[in-house]
């Protein structure tokens, strides 16, 4: 019986990947269709992809597929081959990153969810296929330049961070469910305007275009395809980029670069930057912004305390993991979120300390 999951260590399968000499491509793909049994489908794909090679992060529901990939181009044709034998996935429209070399991903994870994506929505009379108008980059860009229009980023506040479009109404929010009610919030009287809204790869307009209409919204338009499809589509034809900055995504890569702005600022010392990284202190991991000065005197921690812990052997650290009560005081969970830390306000705290 073939093993149906990755058992092999993480940092033994990030060397392999950056060894490899095959040329990788990045795409993603999702797709609302009912899937009836998932779990069955989990098993078939997980071994038909780990015999192609392919790396990524799929999620499957009831309600459809959402996969990000890095496929061995070698492997492309007989990739979609494969995918096209299945009813769900036929033609499904791929969106290819424009920036990277396709190590987006070191394994393969296939996992069952109840939705794929995760809206917190429980009305049993919201029609989720009634989305709105799809536009795309040319339209958007026109649309977008007129002043009356309202334009809506449906992605969390670390995504819009460092990549936005003007003018854009950024919901200070951690997560998709989190946001719905927001904007809606948000919007209250001005269901008569025209709405531009956008996200990474479309798969959340999709559903939030059609909660948008069903509330009451009259003239909903979402970004055909996302910003991955906006930027490939920006890049072919030779159109200006109305988004600027990073394209945030969820691999390997963190974020994709569409123009050279930069419109966020270090956590750490607050000059311009937009870099996200992960704490360097295997138990912490925080996502944050730092800049490569910060990232020297802290050696990519977030914390004084995450720089005294990653410093020791790694033996110690594992005690230290073992011994430690989950989200207790000593665990930096004790952020109110984990993606959003008040590094500087810290830092100061405990440069006082020290004074
Ligand atoms: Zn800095
Ligand atoms: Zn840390």
């Amino acid at each position: 019986m073939a093993l149906l999951v990755n058992r092999i260590d993480k940092n033994v399968l990030k060397k392999r990947l950056q060894e490899e000499k095959i040329k990788r491509k990045t795409v993603s793909f999702y797709r609302y269709v009912s899937i009836p049994k998932p779990k069955e489908l989990r098993d078939e794909l997980f071994l038909a992809w780990s015999q192609l090679n392919c790396f990524g992060r799929i999620y499957l529901a009831n309600e459809g597929i959402n996969a990000q990939m890095s496929v061995p181009e070698d492997q492309w044709e007989a990739f979609v081959k494969h995918l096209n034998t299945y009813s769900y996935f036929k033609d499904v429209p791929f969106k290819h990153a424009v920036d990277g070399n396709g190590k987006s991903f070191y394994k393969l994870i296939i996992k069952v969810r109840n939705k794929i994506v995760a809206d917190g929505i429980n009305d049993p009379d919201f029609d989720p296929s009634k989305t709105g108008t799809y536009l795309n980059a040319v339209e958007f860009n026109k649309a977008i330049e007129d002043e009356n229009t309202i334009v809506i980023d449906m992605r969390n506040h670390y995504e819009s961070e460092v990549g936005r479009f003007d003018r854009a109404f950024c919901p200070d929010a951690d997560t998709f469910r989190e946001e719905l009610p927001q904007v809606i919030n948000h919007l209250k009287g001005k269901e008569d305007k025209k709405i531009l809204m956008y996200c990474t790869g479309g798969i959340r307009c999709e559903k939030a275009s059609a909660y948008f209409r069903h509330k009451g919204f009259k003239d909903v338009n979402h970004l055909h395809g996302g910003i991955i499809q906006y930027a490939q589509e920006i890049k072919e034809q030779g159109l200006e980029s109305k988004f600027k900055g990073i394209n945030f995504v969820f691999d390997e890569r963190i974020g994709e670069r569409i123009t050279q702005d930069v419109l966020s600022t270090c956590h750490q010392c607050g000059k311009p930057c937009d870099r996200h990284v992960n704490c360097k202190n295997d138990d912490c991991h925080l996502l944050f912004i730092q800049c490569e000065d910060c990232e020297k005197k802290m050696n990519g921690c977030c914390t004084p305390e995450c720089v005294r812990i990653a410093a020791l052997p790694i033996e110690e650290q594992r005690q230290l993991r073992k011994g430690r009560v989950k989200n207790g005081p000593e665990c930096l969970s004790v952020y109110k979120s984990r993606l959003r830390p008040n590094l500087a306000e810290i830092l100061k705290k405990d440069l006082s300390l020290r004074s």
